[in-house]
């Protein structure tokens, strides 16, 4: 079935955590502490590097400490995190996360500067911490459907989109694969070839599945050793949708990304684009899981990345 080419988002009623939720959850550092504490000690069991026992730990004082009941070795939950070095609250770390995970565009460090006090450099900062957390991996599309296309991002030339031209060295290219009604995965690569296109399908999508593409003369050898099943929508043509041949799916979640990243963060250096992809399909990918997208992050932001 074609779709309008918009990403539709259903949130159930108890599936959604507004501000209030938030704040009452999350109260102050103390809260937000015994949260990551929780996550990796669940009622602050431990086994002590000291003693060898397997023991309940309690908060030592003000400190981001919590101590062996039996011999008072400390155990630390924010070390190796993202927050272990920080001197930043971690409400406002929180509540960076809890913004991050509730918008569907992006959103900017100018407005946590604005809302919390801290300089736009430490917001700026926070979300790139927490964007290096999203990233999909290895991600598996089950198929059987799946859409992919390329996008090239930046560097508009005056009056002609699309592919860019010999010379034309400013636009960076981003692959996209969808499965429609699904996950989503785009990936920034340096040259949009056969070989890398066709590494990353083979990478991510279920063999067998039919894989819809435009004619790009790259996706020829797609559909060799009988690997995928090829479908092409003939844009040269002027045709868009043709029963279910259409890259629809794949078109609704390139334009969040280029209305997010036009709209909220404006220009994104190369450097740091695929971060930036990885926050719009982290969303894109939880869409209609409501406060299951703060969850993920906070959830991933209380293991150790040193670890
Ligand atoms: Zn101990």
């Amino acid at each position: 079935m074609a779709n309008d080419g918009k990403v539709k988002q259903h949130i159930p009623k108890e599936l959604r955590y507004s501000m209030r939720d938030f704040n009452s959850e999350f109260p102050n550092d103390a809260a937000c502490l015994e949260y990551v504490k929780e996550q990796r000690w669940p009622d602050g069991m431990a086994q002590c590097a000291k003693c060898r026992k397997e023991t309940k730990h309690h908060r030592v004082g003000n400190r981001t400490a919590y101590a062996c009941q039996s011999c008072g070795t400390h155990i630390y939950p924010l070390a190796g995190t993202i927050f272990q070095k920080s001197s930043t609250s971690l409400k406002t770390w929180f509540y960076a996360m809890y913004l991050m995970g509730s918008t569907r565009c992006g959103i900017s460090a100018k407005q946590v500067q604005r809302e919390t006090g801290v300089t736009y450099k430490t917001a700026w900062r926070m979300f790139r911490n927490i964007r290096s957390l999203l990233s999909e991996g290895d991600l598996q599309l089950e198929g059987p459907t799946v859409e992919v296309d390329e996008m090239y991002y930046g560097g508009k030339r005056k009056g002609v989109s699309g592919r860019p031209m010999r010379g034309d060295k400013k636009k960076v290219p981003v692959v996209g694969i969808v499965q429609r009604n699904g996950l989503a995965i785009a990936k920034h690569v340096s040259r949009v070839t056969a070989r890398k296109l066709t590494g990353l399908i083979r990478k991510h999508v279920t063999l067998g599945s039919t894989v819809y593409t435009d004619e790009y003369a790259a996706y020829n050898t797609l559909s060799m050793g009988k690997r995928f099943v090829h479908r092409r929508i003939k844009h040269s043509a002027g045709i868009y949708v043709q029963g279910d041949i259409h890259t629809n799916s794949v078109e609704g979640l390139w334009s969040l990304i280029k209305r997010g990243i036009g709209g909220v963060y404006h220009h994104v250096d190369a450097a740091y684009l695929q971060s930036y992809l990885d926050e719009y399909c982290f969303r894109y990918n939880r869409r209609h899981k409501g406060n299951q997208q703060f969850r993920s992050i906070l959830e991933r932001a209380s293991r150790s990345v040193a670890a």
